[in-house]
């Protein structure tokens, strides 16, 4: 079955295209640019970028697995979480599409995807066995699941007020570096000592998988109040590296014990942050030392982009009633909880 995935929850228009779980595409415009002088994601400027991007994406991803848009055998978009403008400009276009060739088309959670990443046929990492433990670490959420399989999730703790890729983007703001500064922080980390400023663990010591980042943002605050902007290049990249390992810490603590606490010896990691080379150190290490397998995908499928819906289009498009299918009524969803991709209730005619 070829899929074609699309993507524009927030500030990347991507879209792929997946066969039996291979990923044969997988186009990615990113906006980061056109927000960076704005230090952050500009909802109006997102939308429009879209518009402009989709088509464009489309047929680099068409081309790059070398077919044409009559084979594809069904369509799959992010419907939410995000903004709610751009996420119409990926649904409308699936819709229009879907329309166009006949072909069904399921509207997916964006969480959905990050989680399930793993589960494509992938060179770089396999694929784990159910139950696994979920850790999503993005630009707007950290939050730890059981995946059970697809389709269903328990989640057993989140944050309780930033995300951990927002607190590196926070933090690198007020460090001067452009936005999204999580990368740029995860590279001048490399230099640093992680030792040299002793910043907060927030929630370590409390008994539960939940998380806090605002107060470890503001713990930089004060150190760069108290102790002056970084002077030089090594006085930041310590702060960065101590920074991260904090933040670091926190995730590899609550994440092993989501593992433990549950009995469930796998742990997937996915979102933007999943990229920090850090944090993909630690939990491959700590994995083996208690014994925990541990799946982390390709840096390229951790960030947003279309591929990484594959797994999860395949499923629902697999569950779908051709003859009592319809995609005119999927709508954009800013707020989407996780598990309502094929529940979506206006998915489906009768
Ligand atoms: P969500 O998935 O919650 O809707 P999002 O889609 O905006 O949010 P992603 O694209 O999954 O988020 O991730 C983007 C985040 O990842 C940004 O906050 C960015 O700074 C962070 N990030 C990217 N690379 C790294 C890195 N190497 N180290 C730390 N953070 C990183
Ligand atoms: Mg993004
Ligand atoms: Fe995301």
């Amino acid at each position: 079955m070829l899929i074609l995935t699309l993507e524009s929850s927030c500030d990347e228009t991507s879209a792929a295209v997946i066969k039996d779980g291979r990923v044969l595409s997988n186009a990615v415009a990113s906006q980061i640019p056109i927000h960076a002088r704005y230090g952050g994601v500009v909802p109006e400027l997102a939308s429009r970028n879209h518009i402009r991007d989709i088509h464009p994406v489309i047929d680099q991803a068409i081309a790059g697995a070398g077919i044409t848009l009559e084979q594809i055998d069904g369509y799959a978009v992010t419907c939410g979480p995000g903004l709610v403008g751009s996420l119409l400009v990926g649904v409308e276009t699936a819709k229009g599409l879907a329309f166009a060739y006949d072909r069904p088309c399921v509207g997916l959670n964006h969480l959905e995807g990050h989680l399930t990443t793993v589960l494509l046929d992938l060179d770089e990492v396999d694929s784990p066995e159910f139950p696994y433990i979920g850790m999503i670490v993005s630009g707007g959420h950290t939050d730890i699941y059981i995946v059970h399989a697809l389709g269903q999730y328990t989640l057993l703790g989140r944050t309780r007020d930033d995300a951990a890729g927002e607190a590196f983007d926070k933090v690198a703001k007020m460090l001067g570096i452009p936005y999204p500064g999580g990368a740029e922080i995860d590279r001048l980390a490399a230099n640093g000592n992680p030792k040299a400023i002793k910043f907060p663990r927030p929630m370590a010591h409390h008994d539960n998988l939940d998380f806090s980042f605002s107060g470890l943002k503001t713990a930089v605050m004060q150190y760069t109040e108290a102790h002056g902007m970084p002077a030089d290049d090594a006085a930041l990249a310590d702060l960065c590296a101590s920074f991260q390992q904090a933040v670091v810490d926190v995730l590899l603590l609550k994440v092993m014990r989501a593992a433990k606490t549950h009995g469930i010896p796998r742990i997937v990691l996915s979102g933007g942050v999943a990229c920090n080379r850090q944090l993909r150190k630690e939990l491959r290490e700590a994995g083996e030392r208690d014994g925990v397998e541990v799946f982390i995908a390709p840096a390229s499928l951790c960030t947003d982009n279309a591929a990484m819906l594959g797994a999860v289009a395949a499923h629902y498009l697999g569950q779908v009633d051709l003859d009592h299918f319809s995609a005119h009524d999927l709508k954009a969803r800013g707020n989407m909880p996780l598990g309502e991709s094929l529940r979506n209730p206006a998915r489906v005619h009768n």
